[in-house]
């Protein structure tokens, strides 16, 4: 981690809103908005993995494909090393999309099954013009095959997907992810498809080649004992907002929000091959179309004040880079 380096990406009041269509007593549709993201201010420096953990639908893989470019955001600014980039034109989008690269869940998804591992590493290279011909291409692209752990990276650029474990195929898709030489790298849930028994290898290489790099590095997960495992700083997630966003391990020492507490209860092991378990935690997160009033995690709270059901509360830096937005440390009333 370098945290007196430069802020690579930052997310000032970040929102993306979805209309869609809700039955109303069983039959009657009709048109609601659905808040995914609501506000979010985060940022991570160079060199850095910032984890976003929270449960499934809490707003996670929406912030990915924002900070990407797949969905614009509906207000609030995305800022690439000091840069506005919230709503870029198409050409300007092509260079963004050398900077930010994405590592999805499933690696046999993700890589086409017809190419050779060469054309799948040599053809972002291509498009975006890199290399002097096929041979300096060729060339790099063996280069970070073998930097991503498949040696010799001679044999395995002539196979395809199907002729590797899912492992291997992840060791792919993270090459793929790197060999335009990016800044800005985002993971979701990127080893939630493989076995147990090389989970920790395929965070290890994404750790180090985000530090290595100097890359900022995003990792998704529902899963805090992983997030625990790789990130230098960790931001939880609930219903679209973040509500809690400090260093991991001070988190870990000493977590403020009752939300953090109940997924570090649930998943006291450091180690990401012990699976983790919600079960602690009482009821279902809401729908992000029906957001309680307030706060919106009272309704599952163990803590919940009278105040948490009517005011929602602001975000408070609690310590020295230590966010948590919660009424149990004041700052009542969101503007
Ligand atoms: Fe619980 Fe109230 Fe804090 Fe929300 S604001 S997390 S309901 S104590």
């Amino acid at each position: 981690m370098n945290e007196n380096g430069s802020k690579v990406i930052e997310t000032i009041n970040l929102k993306k809103e979805f209309s869609v269509k809700v039955k109303n007593k069983g039959k009657i549709r009709e048109t609601r908005v659905l808040k995914a993201i609501d506000g979010i201010n985060l940022h991570v420096y160079e060199g850095e993995t910032l984890g976003l953990v929270g449960e499934s639908g809490c707003g996670k893989t929406t912030t990915a494909k924002v900070l990407l470019g797949l969905y614009p955001p509906s207000s609030g600014k995305i800022m690439l090393e000091g840069d506005d980039i919230s709503h870029l034109n198409r050409s300007q989008m092509k260079s963004f999309r050398k900077q930010a690269q994405m590592v999805f869940q499933d690696p046999y998804e993700s890589l086409n099954p017809r190419f050779k591992i060469k054309h799948t590493l040599m053809e972002p290279l291509e498009i975006h013009g890199i290399g002097k011909n096929k041979k300096e291409r060729y060339e790099m692209a063996k280069k970070i095959l073998g930097e991503a752990g498949l040696r010799p990276a001679e044999q395995f650029m002539e196979r395809f997907p199907h002729e590797m474990s899912g492992g291997q195929r992840q060791r792919v898709a993270i090459a793929r992810a790197l060999v335009l030489e990016p800044t800005f790298l985002i993971a979701d849930e990127p080893v939630s498809m493989l076995d147990v028994s090389i989970r920790a290898g395929i965070l290890k290489l994404l750790r180090s080649m985000i530090a290595e790099r100097k890359l900022a590095g995003i990792v998704i997960s529902h899963d805090i004992s992983l997030i625990r495992y790789i990130s230098d700083r960790t931001a939880v997630m609930y219903l679209g907002k973040i509500v809690e966003q400090a260093n991991t391990e001070a988190l870990i020492k000493k977590r403020y929000h009752p939300y953090s507490e109940a997924l570090l209860e649930a998943a006291p092991n450091p180690d990401p091959e012990v699976k983790f378990s919600l079960e602690k935690i009482k009821g279902e997160a809401p729908n992000a179309v029906d957001i309680p009033s307030g706060c919106r995690f009272h309704p599952r709270c163990p803590k919940c004040m009278e105040i948490c059901k009517e005011v929602e509360p602001k975000e408070i830096e609690i310590e020295e880079g230590h966010m948590v937005m919660c009424h149990l440390y004041g700052g009542a009333g969101n503007e």
